[in-house]
């Protein structure tokens, strides 16, 4: 829902920190010269122009949920002003529901604005933008949603059940971007305590809890989470070794 939450005046949702404004999840990559998009949700034209995203050298989607995809729309400017499609790699299952959701960019002149790249497996390695990514598969309820790593990061987003081989894609990193959504936990999402021991899983040196709602007060929750958690919020930026 974002926070502030449409018509809530609970404590957080009221509260001035910057820590608790947060947009629709997404991630901006860069390697290099090159950045990447990590989901297009309904916040993605803000963020663009918050965070100065002048280009893309590709579009990942985790899933076709409408707080990871419904900004797909406001990427036409990159077709616009470069005069080239945007590539963009998805699962086979989150290619089929855009094609419902949003069914006139598979139409006409629209069809240019994206190359669909479709990943073959439930997981591996793919070559996108000219950098070689892993890929991996788990659900959230009943929907197939894809995790991504790259060198020694990983984002790892609307994650609910998943299959004890994720850890060994996961094995090596050291930066895991993870969701967490409330204290308590929900049917689609992890709380605070099952992304803890995920995380503690993982292994990671810092794992940065994403997708919050306004349950979670940023001052409060980051003294009851070990060290090596941290919640994330808007505009943060990590380093990884993308090697
Ligand atoms: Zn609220
Ligand atoms: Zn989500």
């Amino acid at each position: 829902m974002g926070v502030p939450v449409i018509a809530c005046d609970c404590s957080v949702c009221a509260s001035s920190s910057p820590k608790n404004k947060r947009l629709r999840v997404a991630a901006l990559i860069t390697v290099g010269q090159k950045q990447f998009l990590i989901d297009a949700g309904p916040d993605f034209r803000t963020q663009a122009l918050n965070y100065n995203i002048t280009h893309l050298e590709g579009l990942l989607i985790t899933h076709p949920h409408f707080d990871h995809v419904a900004g797909l729309d406001d990427l036409r400017v990159f077709h616009c002003f470069h005069q080239k499609s945007v590539p963009c790699l998805l699962s086979q299952e989150s290619l089929d529901a855009l094609k419902k959701s949003h069914a006139y960019l598979f139409e006409s002149f629209e069809k240019e604005r994206f190359q669909f790249q479709v990943l073959e497996k439930e997981q591996g390695d793919v070559m996108f933008g000219g950098v070689k990514w892993h890929y991996m598969s788990f659900l959230q309820k009943k929907d197939k949603v894809t995790g991504f790593r790259l060198g020694n990061m990983a984002y790892v987003l609307d994650i609910r059940s998943f299959s004890d081989e994720i850890f060994h894609m996961l094995k090596g990193v050291d930066t895991l971007i993870l969701s967490a959504l409330r204290y308590e936990t929900s049917p689609s999402h992890f709380s605070i305590e099952e992304a803890i021991s995920f995380a503690k899983k993982v292994g990671a040196k810092e794992t940065w809890l994403s997708h919050l709602a306004h349950e979670i007060d940023y001052e409060e929750g980051m003294r009851l989470l070990p060290p090596e958690v941290k919640l994330a919020y808007d505009g943060l930026e990590v380093k990884f070794d993308a090697n």
